[in-house]
């Protein structure tokens, strides 16, 4: 028997907007309820909705990142649906012409390797309001959120494992963060998921079964998302071994919801098709025509992506895949690392400053490591300073500490808290000398070769080490070391 699963996603991004998508309502959901409102996006009869040109700017940025054809003519349909967070009773979506289609990203595998994900389509639409069921013995709706800007976008099902899944969603939100459409705040709800699940069974005679595609709604964690694919994945499994009707044909699509506590999913309704929606056009918003001069322009001013940056640092900074990842988590953090290479500094040394020393000290100080108060510029030549033997890594961290108060050059700052190594090899050996020569016993005991010798070796470079106050190169002086012994 053979079983693969098949996935597509369907994700909600909210956009970054100042202000709603059909009206001049500020986004803002921390604000009490319902102060965020107006006749627009209360729905009230009369009003007339006017598109907020950032948002689709944002959705157009999105969609070229996504490597989507652009649609040069697009409209707004209302998607038709009664729920007691949407007033007006329907959704103003894009049905027919979606602003972007056919597109696809790349995401990395754990294998190394990447696959490419094709993308259906992405479009804009408003989201609902919220309805509030805590606490109180009646349900209350906040409508802050009613019209806020959503980029749509659906994956074709070629996500074949829970873990597909999630690295795709993760790779998205690394995007839009980097290109800057929106926070994308898992916290603050800003990404919302839902996976299409079957599988395709071939049995022992060759006989192929399709399971019922199965949609979770409403998924706002990665791990949330992981499970809830790899649960359907074992549920369907399970219930065609125990009826092999299970199937697609016979049981049609359904949408399920996911209970996290228990860790599975639940049977919610039978899906509805695009006809129970009752698409129709928006008669209040003109089509939106895309200008090619404007297209060009937001083409010509898209960011270097998060995974081709990526795999120019593993690739021209010989970083290893770990930190390349670590590094490109963030564009400030990524650009900032790129600034330190680029003027001048050795790309592992910056890496390891960077990694080790400045992203812990952006995570206590609640900032990015460009906010640090520390130029492209110091961290380059502080990364030069390691690379050249003039401080050691630990010394290093203790200069960048410095840094942050201490505008001086690195070199300044190492001279003025004498971190500078001692690498004279002539200064040295003269120490080493010293050394070996109050030491004799120890030194026979490296010499002998015996069980003592590796103690005995590091008890002379501990010697070393206090003679100079901890400034000698340890590389330098340990070989100088091992010369004489061997003489
Ligand atoms: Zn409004
Ligand atoms: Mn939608």
């Amino acid at each position: 028997m053979d079983v693969k699963l098949i996935a597509g996603l369907e994700i909600h991004v909210q956009l970054a907007t100042k202000s709603k998508l059909f009206c001049g309502c500020k986004v803002g959901f921390e604000d009490p309820p319902n102060s965020n409102v107006c006749p627009v996006c209360l729905g009230l009869p009369g009003v007339l909705p006017l598109m907020n040109k950032k948002a689709y700017e944002y959705a157009v940025r999105t969609a070229l990142a996504l490597n989507c054809q652009m649609a040069r003519f697009t409209k707004w349909d209302r998607k038709s649906y009664y729920y007691p967070d949407l007033p007006k009773n329907y959704q103003i979506s894009q049905y027919d012409l979606p602003l972007s289609h056919d597109g696809y990203m790349e995401i990395p595998l754990e294998d190394g390797t990447t696959k490419k994900v094709r993308i259906i389509r992405a479009h804009l639409e408003e989201d609902a309001g919220k309805n509030l069921h805590e606490g109180l013995d009646h349900s209350r709706i906040d409508l802050n959120r009613t019209g806020t800007p959503l980029l749509e976008i659906v994956t074709e099902p070629d996500l074949n494992s829970p873990v597909e899944c999630r690295i795709l969603a993760q790779e998205l939100q690394k995007l839009v963060q980097f290109l800057g459409v929106s926070e994308a705040n898992m916290q603050k709800g800003h990404m919302r998921f839902e996976p299409n699940i079957n599988l395709q069974i071939i049995d022992d005679d060759g006989r192929e079964y399709r399971t019922p595609i199965c949609e979770v709604k409403n998924l706002n964690s990665f791990r949330a998302l992981e499970r809830a694919v790899a649960y359907e994945e074992w549920r369907q499994l399970e219930e065609w071994k125990h009826d092999h009707d299970f199937t697609l044909e016979k049981m049609g699509k359904q949408n399920r919801g996911w209970n996290d506590a228990r860790n599975e999913t639940i049977f919610q309704r039978e899906k509805e098709e695009a006809h129970d929606y009752r698409y129709f056009p928006e008669p209040d918003l003109v089509p939106v025509e895309l200008d090619d001069d404007w297209l060009e322009k937001i083409k010509a001013a898209l960011c270097e992506l998060p995974l081709a940056m990526k795999q120019r640092f593993i690739q021209d900074y010989e970083l290893n895949d770990y930190d390349a990842g670590v590094l490109t988590a963030d564009r400030a953090t990524a650009e900032f690392f790129d600034g330190a290479v680029k003027a001048g500094g050795s790309a592992k040394r910056a890496a390891n400053l960077v990694t080790q020393f400045g992203l812990k000290t952006a995570h206590e100080r609640n900032c990015r490591v460009n906010e640090l108060g520390v130029t492209v510029e110091q961290v380059a030549q502080l990364a030069q300073l390691v690379e050249e033997g003039a401080v050691s890594s630990s010394a290093a961290i203790t200069i960048f500490e410095k840094m942050l108060t201490d505008e001086s050059d690195p070199k300044a700052i190492a001279e003025k808290h004498n971190l500078i190594q001692q690498s004279d090899a002539g200064a040295l050996e003269a120490i080493v000398d010293e050394v070996i020569a109050a030491n004799l016993q120890a030194a026979e005991e490296v010499k002998s070769g015996g069980k003592k010798a590796k103690k005995a070796r590091g008890f002379l470079m501990g010697q070393v080490m206090q003679k100079t106050k901890g400034q000698a190169n340890p590389k330098i002086a340990g070989e100088l070391l091992d010369g004489k012994l061997k003489e």
